[in-house]
């Protein structure tokens, strides 16, 4: 797919800014995605529209579901419209986006994003004609700035001892993990919902593998050495690690996986990959007011 280069967003956020900059630089590869990321934080952070969508979680729910889990979520029809046309001018062919933003059900791709639905989205995807990948792509960031109101919303909820390895928010798998501050406690960290989460240190995220000699990590072999990655081979799973001082904010854990790239390739090429389905298949409704 052919995306044009045209529009860029302004960023407010001046540290943001500064480091959207510097991976620029250094990953010009990635520059869609860079647009898609910072537009979508700016639109999270400027819009007080996505502060007023109204958030129904449910009473009870299973025991282990995230909070989002049976949740509805109400937003304003006329914000969403505005922003998922944003995302497709950047995200798509210009004769696409306008099609696209013709034929898409908003709302619906909005529920499909929140709740990771692999169906809905082919489904949505085959409805107006595009592969399924690129449309998740569009969905995700649509979903950004409504997933990082509810993790602020959601925060004071989250239980104190969460021993999944998906958010408890959200439900998706962590992005990364960060080893906090001098004592380094194990955190790991929703790129969606910027939720963080603590976990014992010798723990995979993924199938819950507790036996040291099944749990390692790999390291650059050379340059930088503070991140790595952790890996697990009971379920070859793996999950970037990298110390921090403080919680990482909400852009940082997105803009870091996109800088540890390398990293990622290093585990794929050892045979270590992310699973294909959701931490958790959640049930969120989305409904246009
Ligand atoms: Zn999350
Ligand atoms: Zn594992």
């Amino acid at each position: 797919m052919l995306w044009p280069l045209t529009r860029r967003r302004h960023v407010t956020n001046a540290h943001l800014a500064q480091r959207v900059a510097l991976i620029r630089q250094q990953n010009p590869e990635s520059e869609r995605w860079l647009m898609l990321v910072e537009a979508a934080f700016a639109e999270a952070d400027d819009s007080q529209a996505w502060a007023d969508a109204v958030l129904n979680v449910a009473n009870e729910r299973p025991i282990r579901a995230p909070l989002l889990h049976q949740s509805q979520i109400a937003v304003r029809r006329r914000v969403l419209h505005r922003w998922l046309r944003e995302v497709l001018e950047l995200a798509a062919v210009d004769h696409l986006g306008r099609s696209l933003s013709r034929t898409l059900e908003p709302v619906a791709l909005l529920e499909a994003a929140v709740s990771q639905d692999d169906d809905n989205m082919e489904a949505l995807a085959g409805a107006v004609g595009v592969e399924r990948p690129a449309l998740s792509v569009v969905g995700q960031i649509a979903a950004l700035p409504l997933l990082q109101t509810c993790g602020r919303a959601l925060a004071a909820q989250v239980p104190s001892s969460w021993c999944e390895g998906y958010c408890p928010v959200c439900g998706a798998w962590p992005t990364l993990a960060e080893f906090r501050g001098l004592e380094r406690k194990r955190w790991l960290r929703c790129g969606r919902c910027a939720t963080g989460w603590e976990v014992p240190w010798l723990h995979c995220p993924f199938c819950g593998e507790t036996e040291h000699t099944n749990l390692g990590y790999l390291a650059p072999e050379d340059g930088e050495t503070t991140r790595k990655v952790e890996i697990c081979d009971s379920c070859k799973g793996y999950v970037k690690a990298e110390p921090t001082v403080k919680p990482l904010a909400a852009w940082e854990i997105v803009l870091d996986d996109l800088a540890t790239v390398p990293l990622e390739v290093a585990a794929l090429d050892r045979g270590y990959h992310k699973p294909e389905r959701p931490g958790f298949g959640l049930d969120a409704r989305v409904v246009g007011t």
